[in-house]
This record gives structure tokens, C-alpha cells and sequence, in this order.
């Protein structure tokens, strides 16, 4: 579970982005963060795996004090919670299943290093990854051979690969055709939905957060102004 308790934040250059912020969230929800560009959907999402630290109050992921963490302990905690960005982060010159390898922090870094190798566990793990996002046959394929929506997948794959309990996702189809958003949402949605993993998305198209999320949270100038069941959205917000 992950808990905001009255938490604020304030950039370094004195813009606070984050006030008052209390909020629950249970392990296996689909929760969408709305909001106008600037309203802090994506300080939110940031703070809840330590890419922003908070400057007030307590956030919590499990038992973990998020805030309490420090160096290793943060690397660790970051491989419980996968993290989607609208510019999918991918290395484009090589293949899909490179990319997806990537997700493995070798035991001992050196020697994937100086080998460039990774165990068969590894292959069959990061091959499974890309099977669940039905991307399997792109597996030797350059990632800048696919199209946006299938670099998206690659991207969910890698992150599936870590077994997460949780997935951030920054805009994650901001940049996609609405045909293909439909195929990556949906590949969120069974995720979400067959592994039970937390799903966290900030995404500005309402109808979309609307049609896939189970609760939808509403941000304005860096304040709560809705918290509800999708079902319950009205033209209000
Ligand atoms: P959203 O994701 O809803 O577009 P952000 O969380 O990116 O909103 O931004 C919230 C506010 O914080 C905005 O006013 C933005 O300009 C500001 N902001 C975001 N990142 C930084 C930063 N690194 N330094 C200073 N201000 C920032
Ligand atoms: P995103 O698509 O992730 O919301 P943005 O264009 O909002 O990206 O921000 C890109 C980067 O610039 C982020 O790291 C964000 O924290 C930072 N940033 C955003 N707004 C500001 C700001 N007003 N001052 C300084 N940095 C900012």
C-alpha cells in the first residue's frame, strides 16, 4: 500500500507543486492521476519511488519510509516499483530483448561488463516479459524498427521483468496515435488486472483515465480536488 500523508513539495527554486497531499492506495488498484499541464501529477507520481524527495510530511510504500531511504536501499526499493515515461527511456540501436535484459542489475556488474553475458534464467525471464505484452516475435528486432506503441510495450516489458508490485506511468500515450494508446492501455489493464500490480498513471486524456481506471484523482495547483471511483466522474471536474 501506498500512503501520502499531508505531504508537500517545494522545488528547489521556491515552486511548491505538492500541498497538503493524503492519500491511500491499495495494493492491485488502477488509479489514473488527472490534471491541466502544471498541476503536479508528475512531482506526484515521482516522489512515491524517491525521483523527488518530499519536503514535508510522510509517504510511505508498504513499511517503508520512502524518505528514510538511502543509496542502496533506494536502487533496492526501486525494483518493487516499475516506472513508464511518455518518451519510453529505450536504447534504440539495439534489439528488443537487450532492452528488456537491461531491467537485471547483474549480481556482479563487472562481469556482465566485461562479458556482455546473461544468464539462460535471465533470457527466458526477459522473452516471458515480452510474451505478456505480445511482442515475443519483436524479440531481435531493433527497438527503432517498431512503431511508438510497440517501443511502449518493450517499455512495459522491461519493467515487467523486475516483477514489480507497483507500475508509475508519466503520460504514458502522450505521444501515441488513439489506436495505438487503446492497445497499450489495454496491455495495462490485463496487467493490472492478472498480476495484480498497482497501476499509478498520469495521463490528460480524461475519457481514457475514465475508461480504464477503477479511481481516478483529480489534482489542481498541486492539491487533491477529486478522489473517487471513475463510475462517480461527472462533467464537474
Ligand atoms: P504536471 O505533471 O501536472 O504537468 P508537474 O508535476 O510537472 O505537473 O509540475 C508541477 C509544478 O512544479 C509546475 O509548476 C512545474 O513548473 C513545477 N516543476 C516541476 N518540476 C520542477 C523542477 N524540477 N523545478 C522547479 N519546478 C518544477
Ligand atoms: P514531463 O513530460 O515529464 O512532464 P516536463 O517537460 O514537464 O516533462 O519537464 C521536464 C523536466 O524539467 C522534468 O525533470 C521536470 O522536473 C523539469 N521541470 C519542469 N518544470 C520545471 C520548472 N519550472 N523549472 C525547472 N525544471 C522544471
Amino acid at each position: 500500500m501506498i500512503e501520502f500523508i499531508n505531504v508537500e513539495k517545494v522545488y528547489p527554486n521556491g515552486t511548491k507543486a505538492l500541498e497538503n497531499i493524503n492519500l491511500k492506495i491499495d495494493q492491485g488498484e488502477f488509479v489514473a492521476v488527472i490534471g491541466l499541464s502544471g498541476a503536479g501529477k508528475s512531482t506526484l507520481i515521482r516522489c512515491i519511488n524517491r525521483m523527488h524527495d518530499i519536503t514535508d510530511g510522510k509517504l510511505y510504500v508498504d513499511e517503508t519510509n520512502v524518505s528514510n531511504l538511502k543509496g542502496k536501499q533506494i536502487r533496492r526499493f526501486r525494483r518493487r516499483i516499475g516506472m513508464i515515461f511518455q518518451s519510453f527511456n529505450l536504447v534504440t540501436r539495439t534489439t528488443v530483448l537487450k532492452n528488456v535484459l537491461v531491467s537485471f542489475v547483474p549480481d556482479n556488474p563487472l562481469w556482465r561488463k566485461i562479458t556482455g553475458l546473461y544468464t539462460q534464467e535471465q533470457k527466458r525471464k526477459a522473452l516471458e516479459a515480452l510474451d505478456k505484452v505480445g511482442i515475443l516475435d519483436k524479440a531481435y528486432v531493433r527497438v527503432d524498427q517498431l512503431s511508438g506503441g510497440q517501443q511502449q510495450r518493450v517499455a512495459l516489458a522491461r519493467t515487467l521483468a523486475q516483477n514489480p508490485d507497483i507500475i508509475l506511468a508519466d503520460e504514458p500515450i502522450a505521444s501515441l496515435d488513439p489506436v495505438t494508446s487503446k492497445l497499450v492501455m489495454d496491455d495495462f489493464k490485463r496487467i493490472n488486472q492478472e498480476l495484480n500490480i498497482s497501476v499509478i498513471m498520469n495521463i490528460h486524456h480524461v475519457e481514457v483515465a475514465l475508461e480504464y481506471a477503477d479511481r481516478i484523482i483529480g489534482i489542481r495547483k498541486g492539491e487533491v480536488v477529486f478522489d473517487g471511483e471513475s463510475a462517480k466522474v461527472t462533467d464537474e471536474i
